[in-house]
């Protein structure tokens, strides 16, 4: 007999981040019934605080956020097209460029605040009765049996399903008490966004200079205004966090050689500690691990979010197809279909990533000649830029 508490369910998930509700939306239609648990309260999730990151979007990303009916509720003034994008090495003027080849007229991707895509989402997922949202709560037990996962939250309730889906961060506290390790990475370093206002018109590209020892980009979004994302060494993060809003700006001004003129701070700083995940296992008994839960990518690359909504778009098509075949939702045949599909989209993205910022943090002098070499190389090899391009551009 099960105890008055148990919420019985299809499927129960922890974390209603930006993978959590936008896997929430993907099994909105399929009839099963969800359950989303977050720390947060209903306000931080209704109404999200600006946090400073401007996610790039790519159009795969577009794409399913659209069947989702989330991007359709974004304001067309907060989706920001980037035209062209281009990478930068040192003081030298010599940039590799992206841009499209098939289509001048259309955007390589597209910029949207997280808050807004979080706004979004949450307000999407309430429209679904099937999908219900229980704030907070935190979890203080996961364990799981041949036929079902539970999950026991510290106010006492608990939550059994057949299949139980960890969104909870790259620090995943349900995914160590599930048993399944993750290879952490510590870059020592901090990103440091904010919005600014400028002089010089940023011309839709997004820009990334890799300057000894830190590393500025420019994400363009309104008018005259862009998202600057700064990344230094862990220990020298409060140098620009502790300046006044003015010497910031200059210094910014200086970093950027200019290249926007003179630059206004119009946002609160953001400090983000870089620390990349990469789990042991996607997958455990009745239960799976999705977006920076699964991997936590360093954003230099902006695939975090994209790559965690491929997990949440394969995972929900996993569990669908079976429930549409009378087959079990939790069963190892459909895990093990969405940990091979999921590892062969991830792996490779997360280890290029590492490659390109292990490349642009080393200041010596061979790796300085290495980043130069792969900037022209890179401009001259064209089914490289191909490669790139379709990454951001393919649709399905
Ligand atoms: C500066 C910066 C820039 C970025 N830029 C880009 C970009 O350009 N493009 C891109 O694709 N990605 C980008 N990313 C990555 C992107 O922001 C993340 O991949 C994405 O937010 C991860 O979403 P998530 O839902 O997996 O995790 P999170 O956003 O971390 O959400 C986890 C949720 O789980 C909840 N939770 C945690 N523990 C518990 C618990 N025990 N019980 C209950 N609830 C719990 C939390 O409250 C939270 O709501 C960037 C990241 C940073 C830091």
């Amino acid at each position: 007999m099960s105890s008055p508490q148990t919420m019985h369910k299809d499927i129960v998930i922890v974390g209603s981040g930006p993978a959590g509700l936008s896997f929430a939306c993907a099994l909105a239609k399929s009839g099963l019934q969800v359950v989303v648990i977050d720390q947060q309260s209903r306000e931080q999730i209704a109404n999200p605080a600006m946090d400073g990151r401007d996610i790039a979007m790519t159009h795969l990303s577009k794409t399913i956020l659209q069947e989702l009916n989330v991007w359709q509720r974004f304001h067309p003034e907060h989706i920001h097209p980037l035209r062209e994008a281009t990478v930068q090495d040192g003081d030298s003027p010599y940039a590799l460029h992206f841009e499209r080849s098939d289509d001048q007229e259309a955007p390589l991707g597209y910029l949207v605040a997280n808050h807004r895509i979080r706004q979004a989402l949450y307000d999407e997922v309430i429209h679904h009765p099937n999908i219900e949202l229980l704030l907070e709560q935190k979890v203080a037990t996961v364990s799981s049996c041949n036929t079902s996962a539970l999950i026991t939250l510290e106010s006492g309730h608990r939550i059994e399903a057949p299949l139980a889906v960890a969104a909870d961060s790259r620090f995943s506290g349900t995914r160590r008490m599930m048993g399944i390790g993750a290879k952490m990475k510590d870059y020592g370093r901090v990103m440091i966004v904010c919005n600014m206002k400028h002089q010089l018109d940023h011309r839709n590209t997004a820009q990334e200079c890799f300057r000894y020892g830190r590393t500025c980009a420019i994400l363009p979004l309104g008018e005259l205004q862009s998202s600057i994302v700064i990344t230094v060494p862990a220990a020298r993060a409060s140098e620009l966090t502790d300046l006044s809003a003015e010497d910031f700006a200059h210094q910014v001004k200086d970093m950027l050689d200019h290249r926007l003129g003179a630059m206004e701070l119009i946002s609160e700083r953001f400090a983000y500690p870089l620390v990349g995940a990469y789990s042991d296992r996607f997958i455990g008994k009745r239960f799976a691990l999705i977006g920076d839960a699964a991997v936590g990518m360093h954003p230099v690359t902006a695939h975090g979010y994209n790559l965690g909504l491929r997990s949440a778009d394969t995972l929900a098509s996993q569990i669908i197809k079976a429930k549409q075949q009378g087959k079990d939702i939790g069963s190892a045949w459909v895990l093990h279909n969405y940990e091979a599909r999921h590892q062969l989209l991830a792996r490779p993205l997360y280890d290029s990533t590492n490659l390109i910022v292990k490349l642009y943090t080393d200041d010596q002098p061979v790796a300085r000649l290495a980043r130069k070499a792969a900037l022209r190389i890179g401009n001259n090899i064209s089914p490289f830029k191909k490669l790139i391009t379709h990454r951001l551009t393919q649709i399905r």
